[in-house]
């Protein structure tokens, strides 16, 4: 597999979840950082700005719920212009409202079908949009 295809933030609480990610997402060549609670992710982004291209966040989150954590990276200058795609389980069209009303760029929801997923992921980072 390729090295540094990109990095990528990983917002998940839940263990499992956080590992099959990296894993599926580690296999396939990209840098990952972990953040597995919500003011965690922020602090992360924020520091690492530079070289993120694309955030996976959960909503339910510990400290600081995901859609807020949304609105804070999307209402700064340094960090809105990073892509964010929600990955949860609430595929429930309010809070996919409530996520895109935030500033999130796309959705996907749990549980993830292991192949489309990594098809997403892959034209997003062939296709270099910041969506
Ligand atoms: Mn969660």
């Amino acid at each position: 597999m390729n090295n540094n295809k990109g990095t990528i933030l990983i917002a998940e609480d839940n263990l499992s979840n956080m590992k099959l990610l990296k894993d599926i997402l580690g296999f396939q060549g990209y840098k990952i950082i972990e953040a597995y609670d919500g003011k965690t992710a922020l602090e992360l982004t924020r520091q690492n700005k530079d070289v993120i291209d694309l955030i996976l966040m959960d909503l339910q989150l510990p400290e600081m719920d995901g859609i807020e954590v949304i609105k804070l990276i999307k209402s700064d200058d340094s960090t809105k212009k990073l892509p964010v795609v929600v990955i949860s389980a609430h595929a429930m069209e309010i809070d996919m409202k409530r996520a895109l009303k935030a500033g999130c760029n796309n959705y996907i929801t749990k549980p993830i079908n292991v192949e489309s997923f990594i098809e997403k992921i892959n034209a997003f980072f062939r296709h270099n949009t910041k969506l």
